[in-house]
């Protein structure tokens, strides 16, 4: 199949990078000339597993990168548009780069076209995507819309794409459907996952069952997976603040109820709440579709309010291990917005390190791959390290903000050294707690019991009046 994708950001790359690697002839499409002028160079301009490799494989074969929309288009059977949604101050979804890459298509319409929305949109938005389309003068027949939601987590973008538990088509037509069953049956059929080169297949991976249902409904699968993700790490943070109020330990809460094939261990990990381009954004945008359509969803409400919590409390946690912060050194680990990526939008790990900031805390930081990005957001307010160990030189603490696998696996004995005290504030439950203690840390971690080397299991505080939730 001739494919168009409009966008490549973390969606648009990694989809036109897999259609690529099923056999399909690709056309990846941005109007940001410095992305392509890299894209075009060899460069990845993203930090994603496997996501270079597949480049190499089949930039200039069967994957091209353009700024001429209409061209792709016009050698096109499907247009994918992956372009961002970003909220509006409102919390609606800001639907006008999918508006303008609407109009575009509609001037290149040569033969019957599926138009599908990868981007994460809200329901109706095919409707205005076929309405647009049509006042630009294409023929009613010449093309339907499909939303085909995308499901994939950064970090592990690329074998989430090949090895999906399913994929949702919302088609409102059986040509459009025919269409898309056709580009995804490399998966479908297993063929895709005997070929020698594939992508390695991620434990449990099956293969996937393409569900098809009606465009709206596709739409609103979107928004209630993310938010129904949201509200169970929500839900897991807030039995973490019981924990830590009466001496429990959420860890072995989560393994009681995790282990309960009705629950689910998945997204039951206590933290400093959620972030990146999707959860938050999303969550407002279904909040504001639902109040649209006459729907008040007020359990949405209540999971951003614990998210929010969740940062105030850490915050807590830093000011109870060190009394006050103005002039303290804190060496954080981890600013993208969860471990594996070098995205840090919505990051609580950045909007922590700008709260220390504040307080007037000087700041060494180290992340494996977000150092480039943090720079632009945090200017030179912050150190950056080269390795965890030089930013915890001489620091009164180190914070861990994102579960990066390596921050799991840190030569304790030599980071108790170079602290100037050994004191380790974990937003990510990295640790066990007793283990730090023995090793002599004081150890403050996610709904479970500080502790000391003096004191292995420090009394719960009770939370400020600031954290009780009406
Ligand atoms: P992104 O910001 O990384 O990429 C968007 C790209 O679109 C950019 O490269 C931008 O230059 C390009 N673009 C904007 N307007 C354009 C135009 N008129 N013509 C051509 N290119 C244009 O965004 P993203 O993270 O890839 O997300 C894209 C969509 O997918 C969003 O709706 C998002 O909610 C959804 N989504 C994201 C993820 C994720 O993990 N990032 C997962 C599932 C769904």
């Amino acid at each position: 199949m001739q494919i168009a994708v409009v966008g490549s950001g973390y969606v648009g790359l990694v989809a036109g990078a897999c259609f690529a690697d099923l056999g399909h002839i690709v056309i990846v499409v941005d109007n940001d000339e410095q992305k392509l002028a890299a894209l075009n160079n060899g460069q990845c301009p993203i930090h994603e597993k496997f996501l270079p490799e597949l480049l190499q494989r089949h930039r200039g074969h069967r994957l091209t990168f353009s700024d001429d929309l209409h061209s792709a288009v016009a050698a096109s059977d499907a247009v994918f548009i992956a372009v961002g949604t970003p909220p509006t101050e409102e919390g609606h979804a800001d639907l006008s780069y999918v508006e303008t890459v609407a109009r575009s298509i509609s001037g290149a319409m040569n033969r019957y076209k599926v138009i599908v929305e990868k981007s994460t949109v809200p329901v109706y938005t095919s409707e205005w995507i076929r309405k647009i389309i049509l006042r630009n003068a294409a023929a009613p027949d010449s093309f339907d819309v499909a939303s085909n939601p995308e499901f994939m987590r950064e970090s592990t973008a690329v074998t989430d794409f090949l090895y999906p538990d399913r994929i949702v088509v919302g088609a409102d037509s059986h040509r459009c459907a025919a269409v898309l069953r056709e580009i995804y049956a490399p998966l479908t059929d297993g063929s895709y996952y005997k070929r020698q080169g594939a992508i390695p297949r991620p434990d449990r991976a099956q293969i996937p069952p393409l569900i098809v249902t009606s465009t709206k409904s596709a739409e609103l699968i979107k928004h209630a997976s993310n938010a129904f993700l949201a509200m169970k790490i929500s839900f897991i943070n807030a039995v973490a603040s019981v924990c830590e109020s009466v001496g429990a330990n959420v860890q072995q809460v989560c393994q009681g109820i995790g282990t309960d094939r009705r629950i689910g261990p998945q997204f039951l990990n206590p933290g400093i709440g959620y972030g990146g381009s999707c959860f938050p954004k999303d969550l407002k945008a279904f909040r504001a579709v639902a109040h649209e359509c006459g729907y008040e969803f007020r359990l949405l409400d209540e999971v951003m309010h614990i998210n929010e919590e969740q940062r105030r409390r850490f915050l807590h946690k830093v000011r109870s291990a060190l009394w006050t912060l103005r002039g303290k050194h804190l060496a954080v680990l981890g600013l993208a917005f969860k471990g594996g990526t070098d995205d840090i939008r919505e990051s609580p790990a950045i909007s922590l390190v700008e709260t220390f900031l504040q307080e007037g805390c000087r700041i060494s930081a180290y992340d494996p791959a977000a150092h480039e990005r943090a720079r632009e957001v945090l200017n030179a307010k912050v150190d950056f390290a080269d390795n965890p160990y030089e930013a915890a030189r001489d620091a009164d603490a180190l914070l861990i903000l994102t579960e990066w696998d390596e921050f799991a696996a840190l030569d304790l004995p030599r980071l108790h050294t170079l602290l100037k005290y050994p004191i380790v504030v974990d937003g990510r439950n990295l640790y066990d707690p007793e283990s730090m203690a023995a090793l002599g840390f004081t150890y403050y971690s996610v709904g479970r019991p500080a502790v000391s080397p003096d004191i292995p299991s420090v009394e719960p505080q009770p939370a400020p009046k600031a954290f009780k939730t009406s």
